[in-house]
C-alpha cells in the first residue's frame, strides 16, 4: 500500500473514495462534512437521508461506515464514519480505529482502490492531532485491504507536520 500525506481540501482529491468525517445523523455538519456537501451537491445528502430511513434510523454509530456517491466531487464515492468525541476521562480510541478499519473495509466492498482520509475527529471532536495521526497511520498501515493507494489529507500546515513526524 502507497501511504501519502496532502496538504490540502478533500473535496479536491482525484481519487475513488474520499472520507468524511460525518455525525451520526448524517444530515451534514461543519468542517470536513460541511465541504463535501456544499462540493459534491444536494445528491449526497438525498442518498443520506435514503440511508436514515432504510438501515439507520437512529443514525449512523460511532466508528461504523457506509458509502454514497460523491456526486459533483472528483471522487466516485463518500465514505461517511463517525468519529468519537474526545475525552479526556475515557479511552475512546477503538472507535477511532475503528473508523479507519470499517472505512477501508467499505472501500474494498465498493472496489475503490485509492481512498482519501481527512483527519477524523481533530476538528470539531476535539482529538489531539498527534494522538489522532498516531492511531490513524498504525491502523491504515496494519488493515488488511485491497486499498493500493491511501493518502491523508490536511487542512493545514500544522496537521500536516504532526502526520509527517509520525509517519
Ligand atoms: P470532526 O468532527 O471529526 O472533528 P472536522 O471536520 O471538524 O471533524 O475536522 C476534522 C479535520 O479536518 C480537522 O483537522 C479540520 O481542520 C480538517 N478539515 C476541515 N475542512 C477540511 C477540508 N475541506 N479538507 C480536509 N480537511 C479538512
Amino acid at each position: 500500500m502507497k501511504l501519502t500525506l496532502v496538504q490540502g481540501d478533500i473535496t479536491e482529491q482525484r481519487v475513488d473514495a474520499v472520507v468524511n468525517a460525518a455525525n451520526s445523523s448524517l444530515y451534514g455538519g461543519g468542517g470536513v462534512d460541511g465541504a463535501i456537501h456544499r462540493r459534491g451537491g444536494p445528491e449526497i445528502l438525498a442518498e443520506c437521508r435514503e440511508l436514515r430511513a432504510a438501515q439507520y434510523g437512529r443514525g449512523l454509530p460511532t466508528g461504523h461506515a457506509v458509502a454514497t456517491t460523491a456526486g459533483r466531487l472528483p471522487a466516485r464515492w463518500v465514505i461517511h464514519t463517525v468519529g468519537p468525541v474526545h475525552s479526556a476521562t475515557e479511552d475512546r480510541s477503538h472507535l477511532l480505529t475503528a473508523c479507519y478499519r470499517e472505512s477501508l473495509r467499505v472501500a474494498d466492498t465498493l472496489g475503490a482502490g485509492s481512498v482519501a482520509f481527512p483527519a477524523i475527529s481533530t476538528g470539531i471532536y476535539g482529538w489531539p492531532v498527534d494522538d489522532a495521526a498516531r492511531i490513524a497511520l498504525e491502523t491504515v498501515r496494519q488493515a488488511a485491504t485491497d486499498v493500493t493507494d491511501v493518502r491523508f489529507v490536511l487542512f493545514d500546515a500544522a496537521a500536516y507536520a504532526v502526520f509527517e513526524a509520525r509517519l
